[in-house]
Order: C-alpha cells, then structure tokens, then sequence
C-alpha cells in the first residue's frame, strides 16, 4: 500500500491511475478503524479498480476541544488492518496540508433543512466542518467513487447535496451499518467506553429494532415518545434526540405517506460518550 502524505503525492497517484482507465473508490475516515470502515474498503474494492483511504481527524468539525483531543489515533494499526485488506493507497496528510491557509470554514453551503435538525442542531458548526473538509479531500484525491457509512445518516445525505451543489462528477455510495454481536453499531468511539457505559449503550440498537417493529402497528408520535423515553430511562444514559423523520428531506413527520421513506435516528450519551444510531423504517 502506498502511503501518499502531500497533497501532490496523492494527486499523482491518482491521476496516474485515472490516465490508465482505472476507476478510482475513496474512503474517508477518520482512523481508529473498525470493521465498519473495513466493509466501505472492501465495496470500493469490489466496485472500483483502485481504492484509496484517508484518514484526517479533522479539526473544524469538532465543536468540542477535549472530543477533538481524545479522539483515538491508532496509526500503526490502521495501517496494518488497511494492507490486509490490500487497500491500494492511503492518503496520511497532515493539518497543515489539508487547510495550507487557515482552519476558517471558508466557502459554506446553502443546505435548506437537511443541516439544521438532529446533529445540526446538537453540534453548532459541525456539518460546515464536515462539508469542508470531504469538499476538500474530493478537490485533492478527484475521486470516481465515494464510499459513506449509512451510520452518519445525516453526513451522508449532506455529501449527497453538497456533490450537487459543486457539481463534482464523483458517484456516492451509501454502505450499510456494521454492528457488534449485540446490535451495537460501531463506532471508533466505542472503545473509550467504560464497561458499564458498553453494557448499557446496546439498549440503543435493540430500541430502534424494537421501534421498527412497532411500525405500521403504533403511531409514529408514539413510537418517538416511546424510544426516547426507553432510552432515556437507562441509568446514567441522556438523550441528545431521538427523532422519526423522512428520510429523504429529514423533516419531523406524525405520519407517513405511501411514497414516503422513513429513519429514526438517535443520539444518546453514555459514560461522557456520544453515541449515534439509525435504521430505516419504511423504504420504496
Ligand atoms: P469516521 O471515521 O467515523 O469519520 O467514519 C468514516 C466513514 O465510515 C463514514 O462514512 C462513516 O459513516 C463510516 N462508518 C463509521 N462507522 C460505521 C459502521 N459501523 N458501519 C458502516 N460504516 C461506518
């Protein structure tokens, strides 16, 4: 595996590559991964010629200075899990490569409604910040194919807009949720909980399988007052949000229509960790 740390290294690999023909998949990350970062590996790998990963704990999303700094950064091992998987190139940069100017959001988007609830509204600043950056990576690596977790649901449909907005002929995949034996999704968080606080955060997966369950059969006010409050009843746990929304416009619904799709998504904190979780309701 290559490991490309200028912005000039990567762009010639990749161009390079794109001169062949080759299709060429990109996964960001921020480190610290996981298996679901290996399954995003291994559809671009399945999907494109060449793959290349990055990964950049990016600054200007955190709205939190000790999260930014607590942050995991396993290098070595991310390394290691990345040539097993024979990922073809991993893009290592670092702050000052990535931003050359200064860390300001500079160029900000017109998002409508999709930036402003949920996540939008428990982390000021936090989509700007994720906006800019994957803007930025996809102005260095110039991607055919970018792969996105279904687990940063909201991320996800802000990429698929912002792709819109600059016109950037990259084609966004969306990869399913990878989650422990127990329903947990995972997360590069997941290993700063304690084992009280992991004992305690399956009760996240197992209520939104149990409000899918509950779908079509109860209301949707009450399946929402009915996950928050499960959840919100575990000792030591707080719950950021827990919203049923559609899933393409991330509007707060009452009910659904025929044509509609819909996702409840959570944020919860246990243990001084912020988790997130969703899963699709009802799908066309
Ligand atoms: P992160 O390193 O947390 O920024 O995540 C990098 C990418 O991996 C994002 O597209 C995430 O949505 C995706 N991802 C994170 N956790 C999972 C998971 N459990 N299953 C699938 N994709 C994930």
């Amino acid at each position: 595996m290559e490991i490309l740390k200028t912005v000039k290294e990567v762009q010639k690999f990749v161009q390079t590559q794109k001169e062949l023909g080759k299709t060429v998949g990109f996964v960001p990350t921020m480190g610290a991964l996981h298996e679901g970062h290996l399954s995003l590996i291994r559809q671009s790998r399945a999907a494109c010629t060449i793959t290349v990963c990055s990964i950049f704990v990016n600054p200007t999303q955190f709205d939190d200075p000790a999260d930014l700094e607590k942050y995991p950064r396993p290098v070595e091992r991310d390394i290691n899990m990345l040539e097993s998987e024979d990922c073809d190139a991993l893009f290592l940069p670092s702050v000052e490569e990535v931003y050359p100017e200064s860390l300001d959001a500079g160029e900000t988007y017109d998002f409508g409604f999709i930036d402003k609830p949920m996540e939008g509204a428990h982390r000021t600043g936090h989509f700007d910040g994720v906006a800019q950056v994957v803007n930025r990576l996809l102005e260095i690596v110039q991607p055919t194919h970018l792969f996105m977790g279904q687990k940063d649901y909201q991320q996800f449909k802000i990429i698929d807009r912002l792709i819109e907005l600059t016109k950037r002929p990259t084609q966004l995949v969306m990869c399913a949720i990878v989650r422990e034996e127990d329903g947990l999704a995972m997360s590069s968080r997941n290993v700063r909980l304690n084992p009280d606080a992991r004992a305690k955060a399956v009760t996240i997966s197992q209520t939104l399988r149990q409000v899918k369950a509950g779908f079509g059969h109860k209301s949707i006010v009450e399946l929402k007052k009915w996950g928050f409050e499960q959840l919100e009843r575990v000792d030591g746990m707080s719950v950021d949000y827990f919203e049923i929304v559609d899933a393409d416009t991330l509007k707060n619904i009452d009910e659904a229509t025929e044509s509609q799709q819909v996702i409840a998504c959570a944020a919860v904190r246990v243990g001084g960790i912020r988790l997130i979780d969703n899963i699709l309701l009802k799908v066309n």
